[in-house]
């Protein structure tokens, strides 16, 4: 399976789980958090990690947050503050 393809299934499965687990609004919550402005799912590695890894992965509760685009941004670039923040929202 390619790639893209496995990105389209993993959105798909998180879009309901999260819809299950009633997330509608960023959880990271950093400083100038927009809540629900352009939410996007934001992975606790970059996606590389992933791929060679089993794909179910990319899909796992414990590997996502939901997060607006300002929170989304900022963790994108700090692999630390990412670790934190996962670290006290998941096990
Ligand atoms: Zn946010």
């Amino acid at each position: 399976m390619n790639r893209t393809k496995i990105n389209k299934i993993a959105n798909s499965k998180l879009r309901i789980l999260f819809y299950d687990k009633e997330i509608y609004l960023c959880e990271a919550r950093l400083n100038g958090c927009q809540y629900d402005w352009i939410l996007s799912f934001a992975h606790r590695h970059k996606r590389r990690w992933y791929y060679d890894k089993p794909d179910k992965l990319l899909w796992d509760f414990g590997q996502v947050i939901l997060c607006c685009l300002h929170c989304h941004e900022i963790l994108e670039k700090d692999s630390k503050l990412t670790e934190e923040i996962f670290t006290k929202l998941r096990v």
